[in-house]
């Protein structure tokens, strides 16, 4: 069998070799990409898709996307693909970088110099288990500016809670609704200078992440004891998970009905221990933190407190009492009726 690698060069030789009609045309015209990127970053093509290996921090293939040129679909992963940082190679040794949205905006930016990541997820995808890495760095945020690209923006600065350096946001004026990175450059003919410009006058962004914010040496200590952090362990559990989504069996996986899609038959699966996933909306997290930060929209740091409230079970004590004293009120009424 082939590794992820040797199918993601196999994808490769054969956009290299056959250079099929229209695909070399769509990424080095309208994608605006030199051959030298295509090269350097193993683009392939199979099935009428334009293939993106896309690589973990070890630099091992760990998805191959595949951005669909014919179809209803525009995207999909690799079977067992989760969403990973498209670029840790600028993440571990660049201060600063634009964080886009999407792989090709990443390689418009990357085949003219400038540094950038994106998520393979899409707008707004986040592992808490990267916050570390963005300690202290610069970043300039351009997604889309849509809806979904300005959510996803805030959702991620929320997560990063004041860990980088700074965020700021990049939005050019010649870019109209759902434009990005690949119009700058090809539709506005825009330059790295034009881009420079633009981060010059970004601005920063400001989320209002809440009141009793802990201040910034707390979460230094806090990231840096993350891993061997014995309660953070306990805290990142399932039974959170289980109880939420009324998950009464032992069985592993379990399926259950998705929280994060309108989910008629159970698609969310809970690998007890490992992480849960959604073969339906592609759900994905690692456990309680994860899950807390997506279904009520907190930060990491807001997620630990609430878990950490709810394992003091000042949670479970109100919940336990509220349905205590409805059962109360249940027997005297009952009592009163038959008085
Ligand atoms: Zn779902």
């Amino acid at each position: 069998m082939m590794t992820n690698k040797e199918l993601a060069l196999s994808y490769h030789n054969n956009l290299m070799k056959n250079k099929p009609f229209g695909v070399w045309e769509h990424l080095t015209v309208d994608r605006g990409l030199s051959i030298n990127t295509i090269i350097k970053f193993r683009l392939g093509y199979k099935d009428n898709s334009i293939t993106i290996p896309i690589y973990n921090k070890e630099f091992d293939v760990v998805d191959i996307k595949f951005r669909h040129l014919t179809g209803k679909l525009r995207y999909t992963h690799m079977k067992g693909g989760k969403p990973e940082i498209y670029g840790w190679e600028r993440l571990l040794k660049n201060d600063k970088f634009i964080y886009v949205e999407g792989e090709l905006n990443r390689l418009i930016l990357e085949d003219r110099g400038v540094p950038a990541i994106t998520v393979s997820g899409g707008a707004g995808e986040f592992n808490k288990d990267w916050i570390p890495y963005f300690k202290d760095k610069k970043i300039w945020f351009w997604f889309d500016s849509d809806d979904t690209g300005k959510k996803g923006v805030k959702r991620v600065v929320r997560i990063l809670d004041n860990i980088p350096k700074f965020c700021r946001n990049i939005s050019p004026e010649c870019l109209k609704e759902k434009e990005d990175a690949v119009d700058y450059f090809v539709k506005y003919k825009r330059s790295v200078s034009d881009l420079k410009e633009e981060i010059k006058n970004a601005k920063e962004i400001i989320v209002d992440n809440n009141n009793n914010r802990c201040k910034k040496s707390d979460i230094d200590r806090f990231i840096k004891e993350k891993d061997t952090n014995k309660e953070i362990k306990i805290l990142n559990s399932f039974d959170f998970i289980h109880k939420t989504l009324g998950v009464d069996n032992t069985a592993n996986p379990v399926l259950t009905i998705c929280p994060f899609h309108k989910d008629k038959n159970p698609s969310m699966a809970i690998y007890d221990g490992t992480g849960y996933h959604c073969f339906s909306c592609g759900a994905h997290g690692d456990g309680n933190i994860d899950f807390v930060m997506k279904f009520l929209g907190f930060s990491y740091r807001e997620a630990v407190d609430y878990l950490r409230n709810y394992y003091n079970s000042c949670y479970l004590n109100n919940i336990m009492k509220s349905s205590e004293e409805k059962n109360v009120k249940k027997t005297r009424k009952r009592n009163t009726n038959s008085a």
